[in-house]
């Protein structure tokens, strides 16, 4: 068959990669973000309840009602902002495809996106299938922060999105409220839709609070925020996700989600709409991942590693400088195949593939397993 691929510099995403390597060589997987231990309890009883319960067939096109109301009122808790759950929620499966549909929805080939590298790998591939162009902004190193006088310079009358995440991954840093007021001013009045990847939004460290776009009120009427459960119930796995924006920019979002997955598994949304009533779920996170951090932190002291700043997500990047010259990819592949520790190079994030020396590291692990990690890093 005669066929171009509509992607064709897209290999295998990193975290399969480096994950499939970890397990070739029996390495300790710090890579691919994920925890090593299981999710409450509770949740898998609730699960069974529903499943044997009978609720196993379609859930609503929008997701099941009262895990939409759950999430309103998540929202209302954690960032004082409304979102209707009829008409402003919708749940997806997983970030992933809340993120591919906020672009399916709105990009027409030729119009532009701004991306911020480092970043996620999904964006730029789910931007380019559907003929968007890719405009990446690389960010200030130390600190990967955004330099807005660059994105002012950088938006043109074709720019129809601009993507950020924070808590940022690959990074582990987060916006300030300064960063949030000056994307607002940028984008007030022009035709460009902000999607705010937040993924990460319970990890946020050191008593700062989460910059949700939904903050800001002007902001937040021409965005769309995309977030997943993944992450803040331990269960990656589950793959749930959920999309707020204001009604009309919903209705378009909600046009490509009805053929693109139509509805989400029923029985596991409603187990999350009962577990969430507790709001200490989401709202302790942080300090259970902060002494994580802190703990990992601790048990690297000795090692010969540079410590990056780590104000959010549960990934921590480490300078390896002080003990070899060799690219990130190399030093990575080397660390997993003869000391059997994985972790994922930075420059893979970036289209400039800039060599800073860096690795990320999962710490989403249970401490026996930082503690192994951490012996093997303290003896390079
Ligand atoms: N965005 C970011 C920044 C992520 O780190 C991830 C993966 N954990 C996702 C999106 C995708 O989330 P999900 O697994 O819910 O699709
Ligand atoms: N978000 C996870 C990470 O950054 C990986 C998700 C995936 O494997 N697609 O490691």
């Amino acid at each position: 068959m005669d066929f171009t691929s509509k992607l064709p510099h897209v290999g295998t995403s990193i975290f399969t990669v480096m994950s499939a390597l970890a397990r070739e060589h029996n390495a300790i997987n710090l890579s691919q973000g994920f925890p090593d231990f299981n999710c409450d309890k509770k949740l898998i009883e609730l699960t069974a309840g529903f499943t044997s319960g009978g609720f196993n067939q379609y859930a609503p096109m929008q997701g099941a009602l009262p895990l939409r109301e759950q999430i309103a009122g998540l929202i209302q808790n954690c960032y004082q902002a409304i979102y209707h759950p009829d008409s402003e929620i919708t749940i997806t499966a997983g970030a992933t495809q809340g993120i591919y549909t906020s672009i399916a929805a709105f990009i027409r080939p030729g119009d532009e996106v701004i991306i911020f590298e480092p970043a996620y790998d999904s964006y730029r591939p789910a931007i380019e299938v559907n003929g968007g162009i890719v405009k990446a902004i690389a960010l200030d190193y130390p600190g990967f922060t955004i330099n807005w006088a660059t994105v002012k310079k950088t938006i043109t009358h074709k720019t129809r999105m601009i993507l950020i995440n924070t808590p940022h991954n690959p990074s582990g840093t987060t916006l300030a409220e300064n960063d949030l007021k000056e994307l607002e001013k940028l984008v007030a009045g022009k035709n460009i839709i902000v999607v705010s990847d937040e993924v990460y939004e319970h990890m946020v460290f050191d008593g700062n609070a989460h910059q949700s776009v939904a903050r800001y009120k002007q902001l937040a009427s021409q965005s769309i925020i995309v977030s997943s459960f993944g992450k803040t119930i331990h269960a990656t796995g589950w793959k749930i996700g959920y999309v707020t924006a204001p009604k009309a920019i919903m209705e378009e979002f909600r046009k490509v989600h009805q053929f693109l997955v139509f509805s989400v598994n029923h029985p596991f949304q409603l187990a999350l709409a009962d577990y969430l009533k507790d709001s200490s779920v989401y709202l302790q996170l942080h300090h259970f991942y902060q002494t994580k951090r802190d703990y990992f932190r601790q048990l690297i002291s000795c090692s010969r590693f540079t410590m990056e700043p780590c104000t959010g997500t549960y990934f921590h990047l480490l300078n390896y400088k002080n003990i070899s010259d060799e690219s990130d990819t190399e030093f990575a592949l080397r660390l997993t195949k003869e000391k059997g520790l994985a972790a994922i190079p930075l420059s893979v994030f970036s289209s400039n593939k800039p060599q800073n020396h860096l690795l990320r590291f999962c710490f989403a692990k249970k401490e026996e397993t930082l503690e192994r990690a951490a012996e093997i890093l303290c003896t390079l």
